[in-house]
């Protein structure tokens, strides 16, 4: 089989040759605290997951000087473009962003590869929170790591094998779209799997994964192909498997990872705990679409009862849930299980759903009338326009004079704005501001 060429694009001195090394395991390339030194060695080879790749460093074919910056976007996005099957995309999060980084940012967009967004020089986590304000760049969610240190460099690799193993199960088969079903143990999930892929729905196939033991399922529903994630980790569910804590977390964390919905079974006869919330931060954090089935009705008496007390507990615990979806359900008598797969296929639209500029923007005007932004330290905070530059996920880009000095609670009442305007259930939407 041919190896993968992964190209890692950057602009000088974010830490593309360093990350490189990284990944290799080895110093061939030299890592200079000078910009624009040529390396001797930009083409590898690594290993990860029992898979080979191969890995070139688009940086260190150009001799950088300041005046050639055009010239060196040139060179690497057509490194990129010609000879990769997917790019790294790496920016330095302790700096502001600069024109170069849009440049490769809008390269990488239009040129349909599939392609990681990394924030590099994340060492330690009180600088996670750089990551905020590179949202306006409409990438996706950006993977923190340092390369200096080699944090989360491993969960890089794990998001490049997952994004190509797709890719090539996606050439041989298509789908409209991924389900991930997660939860704790025993909350049913598996009967939940079991019952749809055993009746009802016309199976479409099964697809094995070439470099794990998961297989995944297609289904069709309402002219959509759905494939529903590692229908066989649920399937064939060995007693061991629920004792191995550590297995069953870092399987939902991939699952969660190559979705587009989360199906988040809870069981309604137990109570909504930590565990539970730590899964649906994680599905919130990665911008997936989130459905919340809560299972085993049957068990309970009072229904509409227990139901509103239920769901007043979670909002209590984690507000934002007040946002997607939730249904009631019993696998076993098989009530509403159709209905989850149809809340998904709502959540996928709502998530892909692009509102028009001057829609949004004639919206803004009421809102700014109604509840204009308030001054802080002495400063006038002003929104001049909005737009939508990102589906799947959602992100609203706000121009604005001070953009960084607007409060949570005004970015919380723009989202539930935006929310109680055009809808977006099931979907986690981002908001940033930009100077204008
Ligand atoms: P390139 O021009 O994009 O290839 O960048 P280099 O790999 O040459 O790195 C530029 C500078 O950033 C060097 O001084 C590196 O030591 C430093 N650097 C790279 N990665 C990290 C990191 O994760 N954390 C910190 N603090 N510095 C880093
Ligand atoms: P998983 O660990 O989340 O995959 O859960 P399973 O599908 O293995 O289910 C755990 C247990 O809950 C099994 O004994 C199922 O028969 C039972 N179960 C699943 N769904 C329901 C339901 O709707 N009602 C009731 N009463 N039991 C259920």
């Amino acid at each position: 089989m041919k190896r993968n060429v992964i190209a890692i694009v950057g602009r000088p001195n974010v830490g593309k040759s360093t990350l490189f090394n990284r990944i290799i395991g080895r110093s061939h390339s030299i890592v200079s605290e000078v910009e624009g030194v040529t390396r001797d060695r930009v083409k590898d080879s690594f290993e990860w997951k029992g898979v080979e790749y191969d890995i070139i460093d688009t940086g260190g074919f150009v001799n950088n000087s300041k005046d050639v910056m055009s010239r060196q976007i040139n060179i690497q996005s057509s490194i990129a473009q010609e000879e990769s099957d997917l790019i790294l995309l790496v920016m330095d999060s302790r700096q502001d962003i600069t024109s170069t980084d849009r440049e490769l940012a809008q390269v990488v967009l239009k040129s349909n590869k599939p392609y990681l967004f990394v924030l590099n020089k994340v060492d330690t986590a009180k600088l996670e929170s750089n990551k905020d304000k590179f949202y306006e760049l409409g990438l996706k969610e950006p993977i923190l790591v340092s390369a200096q240190s080699g944090s989360k460099v491993g969960d890089l690799l794990d998001g490049v094998s997952g994004i190509l193993l797709i890719e090539n199960v996606a050439d041989k088969q298509k789908y409209d779209f991924s389900v991930a079903i997660v939860g704790t143990p025993n909350v049913g999930k598996s009967s939940f799997i079991n019952k749809i892929l055993n009746k009802d729905y016309a199976i479409v196939t099964d697809i094995a994964g070439t470099t794990r033991d998961s297989v995944d399922s297609n289904i069709k529903y309402y002219n959509k192909i759905i494939r529903l994630i590692d229908t066989a980790g649920l399937r064939k569910k060995t007693k061991i498997t629920e004792k191995i804590e550590f297995y069953s977390t870092v399987r939902t964390a991939r699952s969660i990872d190559e979705c587009d919905v989360a199906i988040v079974m809870l069981d309604s006869a137990k109570d909504f705990g930590k565990q539970e919330q730590d899964i649906i931060r994680n599905i919130i954090d990665k911008g997936k679409g989130m459905v919340l089935a809560i299972n085993k009705l049957d068990l309970v008496n009072n229904k509409a009862e227990a139901m509103d007390s239920y769901v007043d507990n979670m909002i209590y615990k984690y507000r934002s849930i007040l946002n997607y979806p939730i249904i009631f359900i019993s696998v076993k008598e098989n009530k509403r299980v159709r209905q989850v797969l149809s809340k998904c296929l709502e959540v996928y639209n709502e998530k892909n759903k692009k509102i028009k500029t001057n829609v949004l923007n004639n919206w803004l005007s009421k809102i700014l009338n109604q509840n204009p932004p308030p001054s802080v330290k002495g400063k006038n905070l002003k929104i001049k326009y909005v737009s939508q530059i990102r589906q799947n996920p959602p992100l609203f880009v706000f121009h604005s004079n001070f953009p960084e000095m607007f409060p949570v609670s005004y970015k919380r009442f723009l989202e539930n704005q935006i929310r109680s305007e055009f809808g977006f259930s099931g979907v986690s939407i981002k908001i940033s501001f930009r100077k204008k």
